[in-house]
């Protein structure tokens, strides 16, 4: 390995990264991240550990699902493992459920052809509707980040996810 090519281990990222919910189905709880099919934990979170278990012990397990088909199945075993183990608090499930509103708004406004910053015009609209149907649970929408950074950060994730699944396709041969 040439010295350029070496790896910073200390400075990668110790943050578990949204993304990983629904690429390679792992969540974060109590400071490890823990496996969404088969419930192992990983204490550190390195995206190369997550993958390589991923790919060896669980590969082709979302094999044919689109990106919003993947977001949608890991949010559905987040919130199942929050209702087995009580693991989260209320607010860490609040902020699971907002980021999966944050995913389908932002890929909604990818399709429409709508621009980034049409996010916090959504935003205000929503928000405004839950302070008047349901103003206790108007701090729920308000946590949906739609800011016009986010909703280009989830539709590079999105894109990125749909053409390393065309380049698994290609290689592949499908
Ligand atoms: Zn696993």
């Amino acid at each position: 390995m040439s010295p350029t090519k070496k790896r910073k281990v200390d400075d990668e990222c110790r943050v578990f990264k949204e993304e990983w919910t629904y690429q390679y189905f792992f969540t974060a709880v109590n400071g490890k991240a823990a496996c969404l099919i088969c419930n192992e934990g990983i204490s550190v979170f390195k995206e190369y550990n997550l993958k390589r278990h991923y790919n060896t012990k669980h590969a082709g397990y979302s094999e044919g699902l689109s990106t919003e088909q993947k977001v949608k199945k890991a949010a559905e075993m987040v919130k199942n493992l929050i209702k087995q183990q009580s693991l989260f608090s209320k607010t860490q499930s609040i902020h699971i459920s907002a980021t999966e509103a944050s995913f389908y708004i932002s890929y909604k406004i990818e399709q429409s052809k709508k621009t980034f910053s049409d996010g916090e015009f959504v935003k205000d609209c929503i928000v405004d509707a839950a302070r008047i149907l349901c103003p206790e649970a108007q701090n729920k929408f308000e946590n949906i980040a739609l800011s016009r950074n986010t909703v280009m950060r989830r539709v590079q994730d999105i894109s990125k996810d749909l053409s390393q699944q065309l380049h698994t396709a290609c290689q592949q041969g499908l």
